[in-house]
């Protein structure tokens, strides 16, 4: 609970960062109402969209576009309203601006122009997804979308196949089998790895369906309505390996027929592993040597 002084108070221009539903209107904040309600003017996406939603709340706003192919011009005409003390507010289409979405370039010049940014936080794809996916989630990369090309897609799948925090991907849905059988066929052990597909988050037609990587293109193949709608895909670290466990097995069988010096000095140029480790777990494997 904040009783303080109203942080969306000030005196100069400001722009406000405001997040708004992936799907359900219900989802807006009570902040995010009245910000837009106060603001002199709010720069979307798409207006036709966001008009949509004002129409809901009640928000006597013309929206003005800006979208990924006139963000840096509209970014200037932003800066002179900031510099006229008006106050701007900034929502993409669905979910957090600057996500997968345009908001980069008009908040790192607002910042860089000395002008306060200040994020109005609520639903995104992202967060909606992991909270719902039971992965464990302390360590995420989030990826967006990968290339849409086909080579592209499966070098950045290579790069990405060895990466030990969970992937978060966001893929359209005429894209979506192919993202995952590449996924299959390029990421390492792709037999250990967990698939979470989220899609149509808070909408009608919201599921959220886990199962094992190599399983995961015939399930959507089952039915064509899994194909449908916007999807997340979060897909399971590769585990790390527990190397001492090769090692040791070198250097118990070793030490059944050496003396420990040379058994510890043949599994580290067997292995590559570091003496020390090997020392020391040699001396409690043959105490008094
Ligand atoms: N800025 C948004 C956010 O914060 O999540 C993401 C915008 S990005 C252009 C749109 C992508 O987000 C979709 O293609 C899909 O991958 C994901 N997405 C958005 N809404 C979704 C929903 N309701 N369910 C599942 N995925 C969704």
């Amino acid at each position: 609970m904040n009783n303080g002084p109203d942080p969306d108070r000030v005196d100069r221009g400001e722009l406000f960062v405001v997040a708004t539903p992936i799907g359900n209107l219900e989802d807006m904040t009570l902040r995010a109402i009245r910000v837009l309600k106060e603001v002199d003017v709010i720069a979307a996406e798409d207006t036709r969209v966001t008009a949509h939603l004002l129409a809901r709340y009640a928000i006597a706003q013309r929206p003005m576009a800006l979208h990924a192919h006139n963000e840096r011009a509209r970014t200037e005409q932003v800066l002179q309203l900031l510099a006229a003390n008006k106050r701007v507010a900034l929502v993409s289409d669905a979910g957090t601006p600057g996500i997968s979405d345009p908001g980069a370039i008009l908040v790192e010049a607002v910042r860089a122009a000395g002008f306060r940014v200040t994020p109005v936080p609520g639903p995104s794809a992202l967060a909606a997804a992991l909270s719902v996916s039971g992965i464990a989630a302390e360590r995420i990369l989030f990826c967006g979308f990968l290339p849409a090309k086909a080579s592209a897609r499966r070098n950045a799948i290579t790069e990405l196949g060895n990466r030990t925090e969970a992937l978060v991907l966001y893929e359209a849905p005429h894209r979506v089998l192919e993202c995952v059988e590449d996924l299959a066929a390029g990421v390492s052990h792709p037999e250990q790895r967990r698939l979470v597909i989220a899609r149509e988050i808070t909408k009608i037609y919201e599921s959220v369906h886990e199962c094992m990587l190599e399983a995961a293109a015939q399930w959507l193949r089952e039915d064509p309505d899994r194909l449908r709608g916007e999807f997340v895909l979060i897909l399971s670290g590769l585990e790390a390996v527990d190397e001492s466990a090769d090692w040791e097995k070198t250097l118990s069988t070793l030490l059944h027929d050496l003396p420990l010096a040379q058994a510890v000095r043949l599994t580290c140029a067997i292995s590559g592993a570091k003496r020390k480790p090997v020392y020391e777990r040699a001396l409690k494997l043959k105490p008094g040597q």
